[in-house]
């Protein structure tokens, strides 16, 4: 697996971009949640009977998520750890997830520690009944006294894959990314990683390479269809709202092949673009990673908005 790498959310019911476009992108690996596949029998019976990939149709990396965040927006948990767990492990993907309980911000440390526990005996279960490697989640908010007790038992556990789990929203919500990489930072220098560091639900362009050189390898993200339906666009200058431009200086098939009249009017090539602008990203990283520039590169990304100057302090 070539790091660092951007998943995009593939969901299997809902195409706004197809396995062909992803394909197309340049995409090295995707992410799909197994609750969806779990609670669809067409679907699971489709994907047992010939594996993930070929199912997909998409044979580079492919990870599963337990859809443990889409249990708990219903209000239910269907499955348990070991259910979740067997399944993904049956649907040959390259890494799977433990059903993992989410921290908010608004918890106490005995809250934490209460679920933390719960998803440091679920990895252990997991290891024991998948033949696939498993992702440990570590999920904390943004305490960071939780942060450091949890960092120093995940590094016990020698996790092959580890992924932060719900930091993102409570943190990009007031764009508070310096923050975010704060807490991670303080993980990380416990951790000392030597295997993929995921940050689950991140994966913005203008964000990924701050992440990376704090030593984030893995993202993933839906954004690029979520934001693409509420009429914004990527650009190298940012996020835009694609009604207020009249040119986007991008070299991508979709932009090449679309004026941005017809893009206004269709938010799925608006879509597919975003796709394209963030695996492109994550080219310009790993080159800038190679020539050793990517603080130079991400001083140029600071000058974006205030967020990102307070990122760019941060490192
Ligand atoms: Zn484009």
């Amino acid at each position: 697996m070539k790091m660092p790498i951007f998943l995009p959310v593939y969901h299997p019911l809902k195409k706004i971009v197809s396995i062909e476009d992803i394909k197309k992108s340049g995409a090295e690996g995707i992410i799909t949640n197994a609750y969806f596949i779990y609670s669809n029998e067409e679907l699971k019976k489709r994907v047992l009977e010939k594996g993930i990939k070929k199912a997909f149709g998409f044979e580079g990396f492919v990870m599963t998520d337990s859809g443990a965040f889409q249990q708990l927006s219903l209000g239910q948990k269907v499955t348990t750890n070991e259910e979740i767990v067997k399944f993904q492990d049956k649907l040959g993907a390259d890494v799977i997830t433990i059903f993992d309980e989410m921290v908010f911000s608004d918890e106490s440390d005995s809250q934490i520690s209460k679920k933390m526990d719960a998803n440091i005996e679920r990895y252990k279960e997991a290891e024991k009944i998948a033949r696939t490697n498993t992702a440990f989640v570590l999920s904390t908010a943004g305490n960071e006294k939780m942060m450091e007790k949890y960092a120093k038992i995940a590094e016990k556990l020698n996790p092959k894959y580890l992924a932060f789990g719900n930091f993102v929203p409570p943190f990009t919500m007031n764009h508070n990314i310096a923050g975010l990489m704060r807490i991670l930072k303080k993980g990380i220098e416990i951790l000392k990683p030597d295997y993929p560091v995921h940050l689950f639900g991140s994966g913005h362009p203008d964000e990924m390479g701050f992440f990376v050189y704090i030593g984030i390898n893995v993202f993933d993200s839906a954004n690029y269809a979520i934001y693409a339906e509420k009429g914004i666009i990527f650009t190298e200058k940012g996020t835009k709202k694609i009604d207020r431009i009249n040119f986007n200086k991008c070299e991508c098939d979709i932009c090449r092949n679309n004026s941005i009249k017809k893009m206004q009017k269709d938010f799925t090539l608006t879509a597919k673009h975003n796709l394209n602008f963030c695996i492109n990203e994550i080219g310009i990283i790993r080159e800038k990673l190679k020539e050793n520039s990517l603080k130079e590169y991400l001083l140029k990304k600071s000058k974006l908005n205030d967020h990102l100057k307070k990122a760019y302090d941060e490192l």
